[in-house]
């Protein structure tokens, strides 16, 4: 089958449906057609709240049908080939589909197979993650049984979703192994492949504290190689201050793996990413950088921003205006500040919430210290953010 829609958009996650949504409440008639596989729709930041045992799975799925906005339409397939030099792409079904103008959405790739036994083991053999909905909550399980030991959480050496998502789950099930008594016979080690605990200074002082207050010991540029699962043995990669590498086997009771990530395969072949494999995009317009009918958002791009949910909610009307602006020959003049934010849970009941923009200063919302940990921060991540995410975001109106 061949269709033509004047905007299509690839992926219908947070990134496709708020920017659906937001078009289409600049203008009814737009003729605006999803491309999106899943059936299902996942709110991915409470997975770490679901690792550390506050949060219950099943509140992080919808069903996508009812997410659509009304007067999208919804095509229930997965694009396998992006063609655009002739505006055109293809799908897994065998279908093709022309466009005016093309929005790409489709998230990051998580890469399993990117560590030698990470699969095999992941979901068993104490060996965990919350970056999957099928995985968060083996995660919990691993911490609610943990008995003491070596304790490992390692961050990945690639670009993630969620970067802070890695510590956040350390602290909660730090501060589950305090509230246990299990933290005295309890090492907690943060094996970090980047090269500091948090690239925002105001807030990485406070994160320290917080690693002091648990005993977490840093080591940093440490990339995880290898896992024997049967041994229950970590094999990591250490980068020196000159470059030169070793490497070292680190055993352990628990770990707790963030995969290396990537953009989606079928976006390699376009010609449109980076050197990285990321979609090659303006930082600033949200443009691609060859094709100008083309733009992008969400985790998938290569702009320098945390890649976030947050980050989307400030990208999406800097798209909107832009898109809107080229279809009708005006100006484009929407630039995206790089805005992206990370509610760093620290504890059951705390937060740091980060905020900042591709300054790396620290651009805060609240008119108080946000590197202070607050109680009522932790009640903004937990039932805030959710409700505002399924009826303001995805609704366009946020
Ligand atoms: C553990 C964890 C914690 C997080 N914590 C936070 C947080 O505290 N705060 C925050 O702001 N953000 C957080 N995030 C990040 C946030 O969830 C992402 O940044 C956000 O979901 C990215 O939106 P996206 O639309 O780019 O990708 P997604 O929401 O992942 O959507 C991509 C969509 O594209 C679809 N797709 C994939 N391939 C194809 C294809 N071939 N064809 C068509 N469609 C395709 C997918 O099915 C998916 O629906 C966290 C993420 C994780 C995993």
């Amino acid at each position: 089958m061949e269709a033509k829609h004047q905007i299509l958009i690839v992926g219908g996650g947070n990134a496709g449906i708020s920017v659906a949504a937001k078009l289409l409440k600049k203008d009814r008639k737009l003729d605006i057609a999803i491309i999106e596989p899943s059936e299902k729709h996942y709110y991915q930041p409470a997975w770490t709240l679901v690792g550390g045992g506050v949060f219950d799975i099943k509140n992080t799925i919808r069903s996508e049908a009812k997410l659509i906005p009304n007067g999208a339409k919804w095509i229930k397939d997965a694009v396998s080939e992006l063609l655009p030099s002739e505006n055109k792409l293809t799908t897994k079904n065998g279908d093709a589909y022309e466009y005016d103008y093309l929005i790409l959405a489709p998230g990051i790739q998580i890469n399993w197979n990117g560590i030698e036994g990470l699969e095999e083991n992941v979901g068993k053999n104490k060996v965990c993650s919350v970056y999957g909905f099928d995985k968060a909550p083996y995660t919990w399980e691993v911490v609610r049984n943990f008995e003491g030991g070596r304790a490992l959480f390692t961050s990945a050496a690639t670009p993630v979703k969620c970067g802070g998502a890695p510590q956040k789950i350390m602290y909660l099930a730090s501060d589950y192994f305090r509230r246990q008594g299990l933290l005295g016979n309890t090492e907690v080690h943060f094996m970090n492949a980047g090269k500091v605990l948090f690239g925002i200074e105001k807030y990485r002082k406070s994160l320290q504290k917080v690693c002091d207050r648990y005993g977490v010991k840093q080591h940093h540029r440490h990339n995880l190689i290898k896992i024997d699962g049967q041994n229950r043995t970590a094999t990591f990669r250490v980068t020196d201050g000159d470059g030169n590498t070793s490497e070292i086997n680190e055993t352990y009771d628990m770990l707790h793996v963030t995969p290396p990530q990537s953009a989606p395969d079928f976006v390699q072949s376009s010609g449109m990413t980076d050197a990285h494999g990321w979609i090659d995009v303006d930082q600033y317009s949200l443009q691609q950088v060859k094709f100008k009918n083309v733009f992008a958002l969400g985790d998938a791009t290569n702009t320098k921003n945390a890649k976030t949910g947050a980050a989307i909610r400030k990208q999406a009307p800097v798209l909107v205006e832009n898109l809107l602006a080229l279809m009708s020959q005006d100006e484009i003049q929407g630039a995206y500040s790089g805005y992206g934010s990370c509610p760093l849970v620290t504890a059951r009941g705390k937060v740091i919430l980060a905020e900042f923009d591709y300054s790396g200063k620290p651009t805060e919302t609240f008119p108080f210290n946000q590197a202070k940990e607050r109680r009522s921060m932790y009640f903004l991540k937990k039932k805030v953010l959710p409700w505002m995410y399924w009826n303001k975001i995805l609704k366009g109106t946020a």
